[in-house]
């Protein structure tokens, strides 16, 4: 054997000794590529996986994403169920509550905001911090009750430090915003801030120009407006919300008096 060889051989032993440890098929005298010198770590190296992990010089494995659950359901507490324990996302394991959704099951009106934040993890309900007392005020001003409307979010956990949701946490939640949008059937939905919008619209565009548009969206009217906690930090952005949630106003009532006359 050349020496090339034999280096090549005693790498690819020690890569599999480093790989599987204890669990190695074949016992390490059999791994012996000079007759009967054992293959052994170098000076200071652990030879084993297992260990380097408990050392933290490697990570451990990611464990096996969850599949998605069987989202054919007919109501939305069966959903609430069914999705209580998901942990498809690394935040979910964060987690203190799932916050899935309040409000009317029949509601007209659907509100999708971002995700929970501090508050919304902790009491496990959407939109009941200072942005959440905002949001009311602003439901108020146009003579709505948060009972009456449905109010959740496009993530249902809450993501570490209030980041935005990454990509791969949005595709995983957005088909439980969809069977919840699918079971209400809202005749309205506001967008409260770019993500939920660009999310549902499947668009790029800004939040300026989505908003003060009705966009079609699956039998629903869509408006988008600004987050309320945007308006907490750029309360110059109040006079366009004020413009959206009117025209979400003028809009309701024209579907009252078509679908409810007196
Ligand atoms: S964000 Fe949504 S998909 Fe991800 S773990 Fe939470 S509930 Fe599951």
């Amino acid at each position: 054997m050349s020496g090339d060889e034999e280096s090549d051989l005693r790498r690819f032993f020690e890569q599999q000794i480093e790989l599987y440890g204890d669990e190695l098929a074949l016992p390490k005298e059999k791994l012996n590529w000079r007759g009967g010198e054992a293959a052994t770590p170098a000076p200071g190296r652990s030879p084993y996986l297992g260990e380097r992990i408990r050392e933290g010089l490697e990570s451990p494995p990611r464990p096996e994403p969850q599949a998605m659950p069987d989202l054919n359901l007919s109501t939305l507490e069966e959903l609430q169920g069914r999705i209580s324990g998901c942990l498809r996302c690394a935040i979910g394991g964060r987690r203190r509550n799932l916050v899935f959704g309040e409000g009317n099951p029949a509601a007209d009106i659907v509100l999708v905001g971002e995700a929970p934040g501090f508050h919304e993890d902790q009491q496990g309900l959407p939109f009941v911090g200072e942005a959440g007392q905002l949001l009311t005020r602003i439901l108020a001003s146009i003579q709505l009750k948060r009972s009456e409307v449905y109010i959740c979010n496009l993530l249902k956990c809450r993501p570490d430090n209030n980041r935005d949701p990454l990509p791969d946490e949005v595709a995983n939640c957005l088909p439980y915003l969809e069977k919840q949008l699918a079971l209400i059937q809202p005749a309205f939905i506001l967008c409260l801030g770019r993500f939920s919008a660009q999310t549902l619209l499947q668009s790029q565009a800004s939040l300026t120009q989505l908003r003060g548009k009705v966009h079609p969206w699956r039998g629903s009217r869509l408006i988008v407006t600004y987050h309320p906690a945007a308006l907490l930090r750029f309360p110059k952005f109040k006079h366009e919300t004020w413009q959206d949630v009117q025209l979400l106003r003028r809009l309701y009532d024209e579907f009252l008096s078509e679908n409810c006359p007196r």
